[in-house]
Parts: structure tokens; C-alpha cells; sequence
């Protein structure tokens, strides 16, 4: 198919308009935020920054978000002329990206706006409120401002949530229930939460908490009433945003819409069709195709068809980000949202096929289907959608172009080799008798493991867009590079406390993963305490499995594992950020850097200053259960 004007790197002209987003620039690699996340402590002060913040947002080109590092750019030099400290950062961050939305938000009417209250601004002691699946039900007692702020916004039309502003919020924005945020939070959920949302280019607005305690805070509150009272002015501020792709791509998958792209072949019931009588109540000629149409509806982030829908926009360009993103995805051909959707069907089947190869109990909050139906029934239902997922391409090999398709599907074949071959040297080496790793090995199966998922991914955006030749090398190494950078990122997660997650903490120990971190630790420890690595990780050791995941950690820790692995997160950010920098269109490499963004979260870090050799096990060992990924 060629809807298109590409532009090649090499073709592209230079000088088409300046903003502060689209000129290359070198981000911030990892760093401690701690100390960034000070409150100015008088009300005057905070006044005083914030009209500052206002004259600087005045300026911006309100055309493109801010990203985060021009964000700080602006931040760090105004509190150097305030003469305030480094510590008013992060607080200070919130406030000038406020009021760069603030024009974006008047073009929102209030009804299409949520209002996001953190539930720690409640009485403590004595709310009678409880939880429902919304968050904090507030009875308004009146004993704290929850109350009168809910009625405030709610009698202009806001939707309202007290819940903290985590993945609820972007599911509630991508879901189409609303187009703008509200909210009051903390700095720290913050930094982690409502910094996605402003990536993604929502309208968001937040007042700070003025202080993490998470119990019995406060807040300024006229700010707040400010805030949800700024009036709805049908102007056309556009800000660019990626809203309308996230929306586009989390639809393919519910059940109408998956129904209507692909119709199924054996026209069964669905597994809801047959009245909980199971799978047994169908035919069984349609009962596996029922079995993989449930399964890809059941959920999931969808972020591979993104990309795709995302990388077609980009180089097609980039009508799809503009306020009118939503007719210019409307009128996407059926095609390229197949397509889109054939990377997503290949995830789902690897995952099937995972599960059983790791013997996971749960996924999207259900029962494996290799658990729920047997392992050669889920085997069987991993390889439909493996056919299905090529079929996805195929089948529009005449609207795609005949050579289009055929060069989509050898991509595809490409990377599903590759990836076979990486998760293959997992297992091989989780089922060998004598392991050891060395880094540059562990790197290798992380770059055939995770790349071409995200490489396959972008490759068809750019195909269905066009001439693919110009971006096979880039899009390569930027996928490579953002690929193991993501997986070292989360073999580090895999050592933090998560009590959100439930998360089993030395899981990829416990599981016998090949990871970096492992290879690192083998390659730093001096002979004695190798040996003894290698013997816990060989399963030559009496120890019990806390036992086993806390000396691992302690040894680690010795090695500097950890800070080493942040390290090379560092090093493969950079590479891929390279590559950003020298891509062309400006709408492909912001959307370089928004998956940057996005995909390598380092809101979190494993904390290496506690002498945890010396604590009890239940002090540093959270074991709980495992989580599920999606
Ligand atoms: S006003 Fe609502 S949230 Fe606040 S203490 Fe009363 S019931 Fe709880």
C-alpha cells in the first residue's frame, strides 16, 4: 500500500519548522530523584514560582508537549535565577508543565475531563469511606476537603475518582471516557504515573500534595479550585498527542471490533455464547478457534499495534497526532489495522507458549489456558495463532500490495526465527546441567529475545507506509538497543520490593533465567564467592529458596551488580537515543523518544545502600506471589 509521501533519512529537508521538541536533543540518562522533590515551604514562594511558570509556559510553542528534558532545561535555570534550590525541581516541573496545559485543558469541556484525588488526603482516623472498583467511596462526612472538592467538580460535570493516579487513569483516557486530567497527587506518583499521561500528549493538569506522607496530607487547596474551575473555551488549541493511536490500538482486541476485522472461519459461539458450560459445549471443530478469540480479547497493553499504527502515522505525516487524530484513524483501511494487529497475535502466541515452557499459573487475572485446558490443547492454541497471526497479512495481499505483504510477512518470519532462537538458548541454558553466562551472552539472548518483537513491529509501520529500504539499519539498532535496555531494566525490577505487584522478588533466580545480572556477578566475584554462585545458581545448595534469593543479593550487591546493569541500561539508552537523533521525519524520531520514555521507566531502582547481610530474612525478603505480565 502507498498512502504516502515518506521521507527518507536522506531525503528529508531540514529546515522545516523549529520547536523545542524537534530539535535533537541529549537526554538525561538514570539518575536518584529523591532529593528533587522539595516543597517551597511558604505559600508566597509558591505563589511568587508559579507566576513565573506562567510567564515561561506563555512563551513555549503549545503545538508539541514539552518533553521532560526541556521540561527541566526551563526548571533548573529558573529556580538558578530565583536563586531557590535544586530540591524545588521536581515540584517546580509540575507547576510549568501545568500551566503549559492549562490552554490545552480550556479546549476540553468539563465533562469530557476527570478529576483524580489521592485517597491519603482523607481524615485518617476517622473517614467512614470504603473502597469500591472506582477507588474511595467519600460519604462526605466532611472532615476532610475530598468532600467539597468532589462537589465542586462534580456539579461542573467532572468525572471524579480518589484513587491513586497509577494505570486506572491512562485505561479510563484510553478507553475514550475522557480527554484531559485533572488531579492532585504526590511527587512521587507524579514522577511515576502522571508523567506517561503528559508523554503521551493528554491535556493534564496537576496541583502537588505538599507532602509524601500518604496519610492525613495537604494541599493548596485554591489552587485546586483553580484549577477545576479553569472554563471551557471552544478554541482550537492542538497540542499534538498520541491519544487517538493508544485508543485505535486498544480497541482492535475488544470483542466487537475483533469480530468485525477478522470474522471468525468456523463462525462459533464464543466462549461466553456457550452459558458457562465450557468449551466442551461447542463444536469441536470451533472450539479452538474460541479458545484464541477469548484469549485475545483478554487483554493486555497492546503496545507492539501502537507502534505499528503509531510508526504509519509518523511517516505518513503525522495527521494522526492532531486534534482531529480521530477521523484520520477512522479512516485508516481495514488493512493496516490487520496488519497492526498481526504483531500483537504473534505476541499472544508466545505468550501461550511461554507459559507453559515456565509453568505460569495466571495471566490477564485468569488461569493459563494450558492450566485451564491442558498443555496440548494450549501447545495447539499457541500455533493457531501463530497461523492466524500470518493470515492477518496475507489475506490483504491485494489492498497491501502484493509485494508489500510478502515483504511484511518475511519480516515477520524473520523475527519470529529470532526470537525462537533466544527464548531456545533460555531454555537450553535454564535446563543445562552446569551453567554459567557471560554478559555479552546474556546481551545476545536479550537482543533476540525482546528487539524483534519491537523491530517487526516497527518495520511493518513503515512498510504499509511506504519504501521500507531507507530505515531497515536505524530501526534495527534502535529496536536492538531499546530492547535490552528494557530487559535489563526488568531483570532489575525483578530485585525490588513490589507490594503493589505481588511480585515474587528473585523470581528470575527461583525460575533459572539467564540474566545479566547473573553474568555480571560471575564475571566481578572473586573465586570463592563465584564458586558459591555458581552453586546456588546449579542448585548445589542446601539452602532454602529465601535463603538462596537472599545470599544471591548479597553477592550481587558485592559485585556492584546492580549499579553496573544501570550502567549498561545507560549505555543502550544512548545508542538508541543516537539513532533518534539522526532519523527523519521529526514525527518518527519524537516518536523514538517517546517510547524511550515510555518503555524504559526508571521511576524505580533497586536501592544498593542497605547492608541487607546483616537483617533478617522477613526485613528484606517480601516474598509474596507472583504477578503477571502482559
Ligand atoms: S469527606 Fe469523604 S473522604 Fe473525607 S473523611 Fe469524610 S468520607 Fe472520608
Amino acid at each position: 500500500m502507498t498512502t504516502t509521501n515518506i521521507n527518507s533519512p536522506s531525503e528529508t529537508d531540514s529546515s522545516t519548522e523549529q520547536s523545542q521538541s524537534e530539535k535533537p536533543v541529549r537526554r538525561s540518562r538514570r539518575r536518584k530523584t529523591a532529593h528533587l522533590k522539595m516543597v517551597p515551604s511558604s505559600k508566597d514562594q509558591r505563589e511568587s514560582l508559579r507566576l513565573k511558570c506562567q510567564a515561561i509556559a506563555d512563551t513555549l510553542d503549545r503545538n508539541l508537549p514539552p518533553s521532560k528534558d526541556e521540561l527541566e532545561a526551563l526548571c533548573r535555570q529558573l529556580l538558578i535565577d530565583e536563586g531557590e534550590p535544586e530540591g524545588y525541581l521536581g515540584w517546580i516541573m509540575v507547576v510549568l508543565s501545568s500551566c503549559f496545559w492549562e490552554e490545552q485543558i480550556k479546549s476540553t469541556p468539563h465533562s469530557r475531563r476527570l478529576f483524580l484525588l489521592p485517597h491519603c488526603l482523607k481524615h485518617a482516623e476517622g473517614c467512614p469511606a470504603d473502597y469500591d472498583e472506582f477507588g474511595l467511596a467519600c460519604k462526605t462526612c466532611g472532615a476532610c476537603s475530598i468532600a467539597d472538592f468532589r462537589a465542586s467538580a462534580e456539579e461542573l460535570g467532572y468525572k471524579v475518582l480518589v484513587a491513586e493516579g497509577s494505570p486506572i487513569v491512562l485505561k479510563i483516557i484510553v478507553s475514550g471516557h475522557v480527554d484531559a486530567i485533572v488531579g492532585v497527587a504526590c511527587l512521587n506518583v507524579l514522577e511515576k504515573a502522571i508523567d506517561k499521561i503528559m508523554l503521551a500528549g493528554i491535556p493534564c493538569m496537576a496541583v502537588p500534595l505538599l507532602s509524601s506522607d500518604c496519610r492525613n496530607t495537604s494541599v493548596d487547596e485554591d489552587w485546586v479550585e483553580q484549577m477545576v474551575r479553569v472554563p471551557f473555551e471552544d478554541s482550537k488549541q492542538e497540542t499534538r498527542s498520541y491519544i487517538h493511536l493508544l485508543r485505535e490500538s486498544s480497541k482492535l482486541f475488544e470483542r466487537e471490533h475483533l469480530e468485525r476485522l477478522v470474522p471468525r472461519i468456523r463462525g462459533g459461539k464464543s466462549l461466553a455464547e456457550a452459558n458457562g458450560q465450557g468449551v466442551g459445549a461447542l463444536d469441536p471443530i470451533a472450539a479452538t478457534e474460541a479458545i484464541a478469540y477469548d484469549f485475545l480479547s483478554a487483554g493486555g497493553k497492546h503496545s507492539r499495534p501502537f507502534i505499528t499504527l503509531a510508526v504509519y502515522d509518523a511517516v505518513s505525516g503525522g495527521e494522526a497526532t492532531l486534534s482531529h487524530g480521530n477521523e484520520v484513524v477512522a479512516d485508516y483501511p481495514d488493512a493496516i489495522r490487520r496488519a497492526a494487529m498481526s504483531i500483537e497475535t504473534f505476541h499472544k502466541a508466545s505468550l501461550v507458549h511461554d507459559d507453559i515452557e515456565d509453568n505460569d499459573q495466571f495471566r490477564y487475572g485468569a488461569e493459563t489456558l494450558h492450566i485451564k485446558y491442558g498443555i496440548p490443547t494450549g501447545i495447539n492454541v499457541g500455533d493457531y495463532l501463530v497461523g492466524m497471526g500470518y493470515r492477518l497479512v496475507s489475506r490483504d495481499r491485494q489492498e497491501l500490495g502484493a509485494e508489500t505483504a510478502a515483504d511484511i510477512l518475511d519480516y515477520l518470519a524473520e523475527s519470529h526465527q529470532r526470537l525462537a532462537e533466544g527464548q531456545g538458548a533460555e531454555l537450553i541454558w535454564r535446563d543445562s546441567k552446569n551453567r554459567t553466562l557471560k554478559p555479552i551472552d546474556a546481551l545476545k539472548i536479550y537482543a533476540l529475545k525482546t528487539a524483534p518483537a519491537f523491530e517487526a513491529a516497527f518495520y511493518s509501520g513503515i512498510r504499509l507506509a511506504g519504501p521500507a529500504e531507507p530505515y531497515l539499519k536505524p530501526v534495527r539498532a534502535f529496536a536492538r538497543n531499546l530492547g535490552v535496555a528494557f530487559q535489563i531494566l526488568n531483570d532489575l525490577k525483578d530485585w525490588e520490593k513490589d507490594d503493589d505487584n505481588k511480585r515474587l522478588v528473585g523470581g528470575d533466580l527461583l525460575g533459572g533465567r539467564p540474566t545479566v545480572l547473573l553474568a555480571l556477578a560471575l564475571e566481578n566475584l572473586k573465586d570463592e564467592q563465584r564458586t558459591e554462585l555458581l552453586d546456588l545458581v546449579n542448585g548445589r545448595s542446601d539452602l532454602s529458596s529465601e535463603q538462596k534469593v537472599l545470599r544471591t543479593r548479597a553477592l550481587y550487591y558485592e559485585a556492584g551488580v546492580f549499579a553496573k546493569a544501570y550502567q549498561l541500561v545507560d549505555k543502550h539508552q544512548q545508542k538508541a537515543e543516537q539513532v533518534a537523533d539522526e532519523i527523519q521525519p521529526d514525527e518518527l524520531r519524537r516518536l523514538m523518544y517517546y517510547l524511550v520514555d515510555t518503555v524504559l521507566d526508571h521511576s524505580a531502582e533497586v536501592k544498593p545502600t542497605i547492608d541487607i547481610q546483616h537483617l533478617s530474612f522477613n526485613e528484606v525478603l517480601p516474598i509474596v506471589s507472583i504477578g503477571q505480565s502482559s
